[in-house]
């Protein structure tokens, strides 16, 4: 049964390893994942910057349709100039020239603003999809690399298992059910060890009785606290051995 022990602390050793090499790759899986994320989001604002362009192009077309009305207006109001009669038509007129380039004056000025927005606006348009070019490069560069990890990892995952079933065959069947049962509740961690008569698994103390069928080694020693399988490191068992002649 000592070798039992050995046989299980390999099993449930590898099965560790398997669970390791698993989490790895659903991590470079991740990674692919967030990067995607990321293009998307990119890709969105890209979208809202090139509406934002249009919108802005669209109050530019606009306000320069109504300063081109104005200016017919104003030209209109100078060929009425040269047929005025009275003096006070004539001021009339002229307030209204006026008026009118003033506002001339006012769209120009916004028309200016627009145009400032569009650039900076254009520029971060440009940028943004600089970046999602460079992104996407580097996207399908990390998707090769993390396939390429993923059938390696496949590969040791399946050599690991070939390992795993040999320990398996070689174990009797009372104490692979024993094993089994453990791992499946206790989180993979059925067998542990037992240092300065502290149990590895519930840090609870042994009980000399415990140590004591340790000592003798010919079957497998369950923790009174927590049911797990129990070994004494090969280093600790002199000094367990002291304790429990004591
Ligand atoms: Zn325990």
């Amino acid at each position: 049964m000592i070798e039992s022990i050995e046989v299980l602390k390999r099993l449930q050793s590898l099965k560790t390893k398997i669970n390791e090499l698993k989490k790895d790759q659903e991590r470079r899986k991740q990674d692919v994942q967030k990067k995607k994320t990321q293009i998307e989001d990119k890709g969105a604002l890209a979208v809202k910057r090139r509406e934002e362009k249009l919108s802005i192009q669209k109050e530019i077309d606009s306000k320069e349709l109504d300063m081109k009305s104005d200016e017919g207006e104003i030209t209109k109001y100078n060929v009425q100039l040269n047929s005025i009669k009275t003096n006070k038509e004539y001021t009339a007129l002229c307030t209204e020239i006026g008026s009118k380039k003033a506002d001339m004056s006012i769209l120009e000025d916004e028309i200016l603003n627009f145009m400032t927005r569009l650039e900076s606006v254009n520029e971060e348009y440009k940028k943004l999809q600089e970046d999602l070019r460079r992104e996407e490069e580097s996207l399908k560069d990390l998707i090769e690399s993390v396939n390429a990890d993923v059938k390696e990892t496949d590969i040791e995952i399946e050599k690991t298992q070939h390992d795993q079933k040999k320990y398996i065959d070689a174990l009797d069947e009372n104490s692979l059910n024993h094993y089994n049962r453990l791992s499946n509740i206790k989180g993979g961690k059925a067998v542990v060890a037992v240092l300065g008569n502290v149990c590895g698994g519930c840090s609870m103390n042994i009980t000399a009785q415990t140590l004591n069928l340790l000592m003798g080694g010919n079957k497998l020693v369950f923790c009174q606290s927590c049911s797990r399988i129990l070994y004494l490191e090969e280093n600790k068992g002199s000094e367990a051995g002291k304790m429990a002649a004591s």
